[in-house]
């Protein structure tokens, strides 16, 4: 069995492992890495692939499979659970409406590539000539899994993008994935323990009732998958007394995970979060709710579109109010200007902000110690490789590995091939 890394190595973004086990090719997710313009992984070509897995529904994962299937000439089977097609739809289409002149595909392959998908449940094998791949829950968004592919007594895990702790919207990861010989593993956080979650939680909600009660309105900037549904599931777990409203693209999640509670960890829960919160329908309601003592959860997490422009305007001139982030803050995105500077940017015009911005963390990625915990568990002797991670967060969790359980540990170059 080989691994070629076409992408991931030493960043975060664009994972692709093309896994070649004789004269099967299997591609382990073909995402892009989300800059200015989107950044793609190594070529493959089409008709070298004999079925592609994608992980979960972010972009970085699933972004740059359409390109597989221009003009409808391929039909290569893609293998994922319901609910990470439906999100990849859902955020592959946003992508080509605010992209597509980077892109080398059109809406129209990612129909073709929608086609040619097939289902699977957690724990079902899948048998692709003969190499065997299946799915286990990841705990990281909806639908989302680690992958196992076996071929010729050989087994390797993938964790894809893992969380094991679990969250109010999501059960923590399967981790049984028994005696491997090689493993690719999120680095993401490996240098790092992020706050304990229900210190977290428990920050997000004194902080939501202090704005409201002093008559303000508390702005949640939030990716519209998993985190504006995290966040709904947080305020309602902890019985929050005040108006909860959802807006964007955010809506259109929360219809995809109604259809898939039994990927939820309490879906009546889940029912009641969303359903008592109010949806916002058309301007006329956007440009009042801003005044109103609520908590408004909204995309774009950055700040870079969507209505989290007009909730950042609406709220950032007074200091009653107040902005929660808690998503990732990328270099140079208008969310990270608003934590480092209190300056709101739209589209290069500044504020000023005088509302209250705290930053709460709910990665939905392990933290150092979490990663620790799923190497502790691994029996055999497998290589391992560190990707999806900046540079040092790979090289330095290899060496850790290495010293620690003796194992192969390597941060890959894009394009290296690493054989078990
Ligand atoms: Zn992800």
């Amino acid at each position: 069995m080989k691994v070629n890394v076409l992408g991931a190595a030493k960043e975060v973004g664009r994972s692709a492992f093309l896994v070649n086990c004789d004269n099967t090719n299997l591609l382990l997710d073909y995402g892009v890495l989300l800059k200015r313009e989107p950044v793609f992984p190594m070529h493959v070509k089409p008709k070298e692939v004999d079925a592609v897995v994608i992980t979960h529904a972010h972009l970085d994962h699933s972004g740059f499979v359409p390109s597989l299937y221009l003009s409808g000439s391929t039909d290569i089977p893609v293998l994922g659970t319901l609910p990470t097609f439906e999100l990849s739809e859902l955020l592959i289409e946003d992508m080509i409406k605010l992209s597509g002149f980077y892109l080398p595909f059109e809406y129209i392959d990612l129909m073709t590539m929608l086609k040619s998908s097939k289902n699977l449940q957690y724990r079902e094998p899948y048998m692709v000539n003969d190499a065997k791949v299946t799915l286990h829950e990841s705990g990281h968004v909806v639908g989302g899994s680690t992958a196992i592919v076996e071929h010729g007594g050989k087994r390797l895990f993938y964790t894809g993008d893992i969380n094991t702790r679990g969250s109010k919207l999501l059960r923590p990861a399967d981790l049984d994935f028994g005696e491997i010989d090689m493993m690719i593993i999120e680095s993401t956080y490996s240098q790092n323990e992020q706050a304990p979650r229900e210190e977290s939680e428990k920050g997000l909600i004194e902080f939501a009732y202090d704005v409201i009660e002093r008559g303000g309105t508390l702005f949640v900037p939030s990716f519209s998958v998993e985190r504006a549904q995290e966040i709904a599931c947080v305020l309602k777990a902890y019985d929050f007394k005040h108006k909860v409203v959802m807006d964007g693209m955010a809506l259109k999640a929360n219809q995809i995970m109604s259809r898939h509670p039994a990927y939820l960890r309490d879906a009546e829960m889940f029912r009641r979060a969303i359903g008592e919160a109010e949806w916002i329908q058309g301007w006329s309601r956007r440009r009042k709710v801003v005044n109103e003592p609520c908590v408004i959860i909204s995309p774009a997490g950055m700040l870079v579109g969507g209505s989290a422009i007009h909730y950042t305007q609406g709220v950032a001139g007074s200091d009653k109010n107040g902005i929660a982030m808690v998503s990732y803050q990328g270099e140079g995105t208008p969310g990270r200007m608003l934590l480092d500077k209190k300056i709101a940017n739209f589209d290069g015009r500044m504020m000023k902000c005088f509302a209250d911005v705290k930053r709460f963390e709910f990665s939905g990625h392990n933290s150092r110690s979490e990663l620790f915990e799923i190497l502790d568990r691994v029996k055999g002797n497998p290589k391992v490789l560190c990707v999806h991670g900046d540079g040092p967060s790979c090289e330095k969790f290899a060496v850790e590995i290495k010293e620690k359980y003796g194992y192969d540990a390597i941060a890959p170059e894009q394009g290296q091939v690493v054989e078990v």
